[in-house]
């Protein structure tokens, strides 16, 4: 089997884990979830929802989602501050395109390739980590099944 093929089956075994993953996220409005890998190895995980000790609700009473709410990279990223792990040179794999803020925290984490399976309306984020020199690779997971 061709490197390129094993590559793009483990890129997609990934994101389906991250897709399960974000069914952690108790946000109503919109459920994304994240995974960093690096040398074949998950070293960290997030999903959207608000900052530790907060209330696990995402929406306002006028069901907008609140401005407090870290995004799925934002919290695997910022998890690996807390840990002994470091994200330099490692895919991330995220269920949504990053939005712009999240992208700045991606160039500035070393990470080298990001995967991801849902364009998100603005393609902004896409535009800044391709400029930084990331890989930028979309999947489509429902069509990269494993036979
Ligand atoms: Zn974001």
């Amino acid at each position: 089997m061709a490197s390129n093929d094993k590559q793009r089956k483990l890129d997609g075994r990934y994101l389906r884990m991250a897709h399960i993953w974000a069914e952690n996220s108790y946000c109503i409005r919109r459920k994304v979830g994240a995974l960093v890998v690096k040398d074949k190895m998950i070293i960290s995980d997030g999903y959207n929802g608000t900052p530790s000790g907060f209330e696990n609700v995402c929406e306002d009473e006028n069901n907008l989602t609140k401005s407090y709410v870290l995004h799925a990279e934002a919290n695997a990223i910022t998890k690996l501050a807390r840990s002994s792990n470091n994200s330099e040179g490692a895919t991330l794999y995220v269920t949504a395109s990053p939005c712009i803020e999240c992208a700045k925290l991606i160039i500035q984490a070393g990470i080298k390739r990001v995967v991801y399976g849902e364009k998100y309306r603005l393609d902004d984020g896409l535009r800044l980590l391709e400029r930084a020199g990331i890989e930028v690779i979309y999947l489509n997971v429902e069509t990269s099944e494993t036979p």
